[in-house]
C-alpha cells in the first residue's frame, strides 16, 4: 500500500468520520490534484440530514473546490503540474445525444463527484488529493484565490439560472430566497444588467446580505405581504421573471401571483415535495415555467469574470474550518438559527 491520506466519510445522516485513505494516482488523462479548500453546499448539508439515494454511503462529499495539480497522467495536454484549478463536477459520458450538443447537464449517464447519481458512489473532495480527467478541469487565473475559486460550481449553477429565461426587455425579476445560491443570482442577475431585483425571503440577515450585494428592494415575506409589495413594485402587473431558490413548495404557486401574465418562473431549487397546482394559470396566462438544472459553460465564464475583477464572491464566505473539524461545520450549518452563509473547510 502506498502513502495515505485523510478523507472526511459521510456514513449515514448525522456521521462524518475522519478515515486514512491511500493517495489516488492519476491514470490515462486524468490528474491528480492536491485539496486546497472546499465549500460546503446544501446538498451536502442535504445529505447530512436525511437519508438519499444521491447521497449513499459511504462516501466523501465536497463537489466545490479548489488546488493545485500535483502529478498529471499520460496523454494529458495543455495542463501542468502546480497549476491552480477548480473542478467541473458532472462526470459525463461525453457519448449521449446531449452531451454532443454540449448540453451535458441533461446526460442521463452523468455522476457527479460527492454523490451517487447514477448509482454508485463518485467520491467527492473532502479529502486531501483527488484524481479526474483532464477534461472536468477548470485552470483558474493565479490572482483568484483558493476560497473564490472552491465557490466556481455555484457560480456555473447560478450564472446559468440568472440567464434562463432572460428577455432583451426585462425590467424586474423577483428572488425567492436568499441563501447562497439566491445571493450569487443577485449578483449575477445585476452583472446582466437587470434594472430591478426584488428579493424575499424570511431572515433579516440575508435580506441584509442581498441589499448589500445588489438587490434594489428586499422584502421579509414573515413581515410582509409579498404579493402587495411586489405588485406595488411594478406597476400592480407582476415581475417579468421570478426565480424560485427556496425549497419550500409554498413559493410555486405564489410564484404565479408574483409573476406578470406572459412572464416567466424558473425553478433552481432542488424541491423533494409534490406540489399541487392550477395547470389554468399557466394556460391562461401564457406563463413560462423552467427548470434550470446545473450549467454548461457558464463555470468557465464565472472564471473568468474572477480572474477579470468584474466578480466577488468572497464577501459571501462567513467561516473556515479544518478537514479534521469538517463535522462541526455541518453541524452549525444544521442549527436553524445559523446566520452563516458560505461555510468551507480548508486543508
Ligand atoms: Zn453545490
Ligand atoms: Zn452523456
Amino acid at each position: 500500500m502506498g502513502e495515505t491520506m485523510k478523507a472526511l466519510v459521510y456514513q449515514g445522516p448525522g456521521v462524518l468520520e475522519l478515515e486514512e485513505r491511500s493517495i489516488p494516482m492519476p491514470k490515462d488523462r486524468e490528474v491528480q490534484i492536491k485539496i486546497n479548500t472546499v465549500s460546503i453546499c446544501g446538498s451536502d448539508l442535504g445529505a447530512y440530514r436525511f437519508a438519499s439515494d444521491r447521497f449513499a454511503p459511504p462516501l466523501v462529499l465536497g463537489h466545490e473546490f479548489s488546488g493545485d495539480i500535483t502529478m498529471v497522467g499520460e496523454n494529458v495536454k495543455d495542463l501542468k503540474v502546480g497549476q491552480k484549478v477548480t473542478v467541473n463536477p458532472m462526470v459525463l459520458c461525453n457519448d449521449c445525444f446531449f452531451c454532443r450538443r454540449g448540453e451535458g447537464n441533461l446526460c442521463g449517464n452523468r455522476k457527479s463527484m460527492g454523490t451517487a447519481i447514477g448509482g454508485t458512489q463518485t467520491d467527492g473532495a473532502m479529502r486531501e488529493y483527488v484524481t479526474v480527467p483532464d477534461w472536468m478541469v477548470v485552470p483558474v487565473g493565479d490572482n483568484v484565490s483558493y476560497e473564490a475559486a472552491a465557490m466556481l460550481e455555484p457560480c456555473g449553477v447560478t450564472l446559468a439560472c440568472a440567464k434562463k429565461g432572460m428577455t432583451e426587455d426585462e425590467k424586474s425579476v423577483v428572488l425567492i430566497g436568499a441563501g447562497p445560491i439566491g445571493l450569487l443570482i443577485v449578483k449575477f442577475l445585476k452583472a446582466l444588467g437587470v434594472e430591478k431585483v426584488i428579493v424575499s425571503d424570511i431572515l433579516d440577515t440575508r435580506l441584509k446580505k442581498a441589499k448589500e450585494v445588489g438587490a434594489d428592494e428586499v422584502i421579509n415575506a414573515k413581515e410582509e405581504d409579498v404579493v402587495a409589495r411586489v405588485k406595488e413594485l411594478t406597476d400592480s402587473y407582476g415581475a417579468d421573471r421570478v426565480i424560485i431558490a427556496a425549497g419550500v413548495g409554498s413559493s410555486i404557486n405564489q410564484s404565479f401571483e408574483l409573476v406578470r401574465n406572459g412572464g416567466t418562473i424558473v425553478l433552481v431549487a432542488l424541491m423533494h415535495e409534490k406540489v399541487e397546482i392550477d395547470p389554468m394559470e399557466i394556460v391562461g396566462r401564457g406563463l413560462k415555467f423552467l427548470g434550470s438544472y446545473m450549467f454548461t459553460s457558464e463555470m468557465k465564464e464565472a472564471a473568468q469574470m474572477l480572474a477579470d475583477n468584474r466578480l466577488n464572491v468572497e464577501d459571501l464566505i462567513t467561516s473556515t474550518y479544518p478537514l479534521e473539524r469538517g463535522k462541526e461545520a455541518f453541524d452549525v450549518l444544521n442549527d436553524p438559527q445559523n446566520t452563516e452563509i458560505k461555510v468551507q473547510i480548508k486543508l
